[in-house]
C-alpha cells in the first residue's frame, strides 16, 4: 500500500475564552502523521493534548492555521464536510462511553449505522467478528454493566475499529485499566491498526506502553516538542 499522509497540521493555534479573557492553549503546532503510523502523544495534564485530538477529530473548529485530515482541509470546513471526515475516524476515549441499554454487539454495530451502504446483516456480522478479534466472542450479548473495565474498553476499541477507520484517535485509552489489561488492549489496537492500515494517535501517560509507538511526541504548554525527526523524515 502506498504510504500517504493522513494528518498534516501547519501553524495551528487554539484559544479558549472570549476576546477580553483569552488564553492560548495550542501554540504553532506542526505535525504530520503517515498512514499506518502509530504516534504516542505524552505531556503533563493541561498541556493541550485533548484539545489537539478534538481538533484533529473535527469535534471543534479550527481558529487559525491549517489542519488537513484524510485529504480534507478542516479550516473553514462546513458541518457536512466535518461529518464526512468524522465517518473515517475511530474515537476511543478514557471513559468508554458505551450505551448501557445496548449489548456489546449493539454498541459496536451502532458505529456502522452511519454507513448506509452496509446492510444490517453485514453490520451484525462485522460487529461480531470485531468482538471476536478483541477476544470477546463469548460476551457478544452482554450489557456493559455485566462486563469488567477491561472488557468494556475492548468493546470501545471494537466499536472504534469496526468501520475500518483510516485514523484512530485514542485519549488515554488505558487510564481506567490495570497495567496488564492496559497493555493487552493497546497491543490489540496496534495489531488491528496494522492489519487495517490505519494511523493511530494515542495520548497516554503509561510508560509501559510507549514501546508500541512508531514515534513519540511530547507536548508542553501547548507546544509540541520532539518533532525534529519527523520534519527531517518528510522533507
Ligand atoms: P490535556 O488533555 O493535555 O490535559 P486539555 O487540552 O484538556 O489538556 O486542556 C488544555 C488547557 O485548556 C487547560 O488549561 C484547560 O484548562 C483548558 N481548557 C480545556 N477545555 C476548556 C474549555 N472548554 N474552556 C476553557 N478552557 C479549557
Ligand atoms: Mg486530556
Amino acid at each position: 500500500m502506498k504510504k500517504t499522509i493522513s494528518v498534516n497540521i501547519k501553524n495551528l493555534n487554539y484559544y479558549f475564552g472570549n476576546k477580553t479573557l483569552q488564553s492560548q492553549v495550542l501554540c504553532d503546532i506542526n505535525l504530520k502523521i503517515r498512514s499506518e503510523e502509530i504516534i504516542v502523544l505524552t505531556g503533563p495534564s493541561g498541556s493541550g493534548k485533548t484539545t489537539l485530538l478534538t481538533l484533529i477529530g473535527g469535534l471543534r473548529s479550527v481558529q487559525t492555521g491549517t489542519l488537513n485530515v484524510l485529504g480534507k482541509e478542516l479550516y473553514g470546513a462546513s458541518d457536512d464536510k466535518l461529518v464526512q471526515v468524522r465517518r473515517h475516524i475511530g474515537y476511543i476515549f478514557q471513559a468508554h462511553n458505551l450505551l448501557e441499554f445496548l449489548t456489546a454487539r449493539q454498541n459496536v454495530q451502532m458505529s456502522l449505522e452511519l454507513h448506509k451502504q452496509i446492510s444490517a446483516r453485514e453490520a451484525r456480522h462485522r460487529a461480531e467478528s470485531m468482538l471476536e478479534a478483541v477476544k470477546l466472542g463469548n460476551r457478544i450479548n452482554y450489557y456493559p454493566s455485566e462486563l469488567s473495565g477491561g472488557q468494556k474498553q475492548r468493546v470501545a476499541i471494537a466499536r472504534a475499529l469496526v468501520s475500518r477507520p483510516k485514523l484512530v484517535l485514542a485519549d488515554e485509552p488505558t487510564a481506567s485499566l490495570d497495567s496488564k489489561t492496559g497493555r493487552d488492549v493497546v497491543k490489540l489496537m496496534q495489531q488491528l491498526a496494522k492489519e487495517q492500515g490505519c494511523s493511530v494517535l494515542m495520548v497516554t501517560h503509561d510508560n509501559r506502553i510507549l514501546d508500541i509507538a512508531d514515534r513519540i511526541i511530547h507536548m508542553e504548554d501547548g507546544k509540541l516538542l520532539n518533532t525534529d525527526f519527523s520534519q527531517k523524515y518528510y522533507s
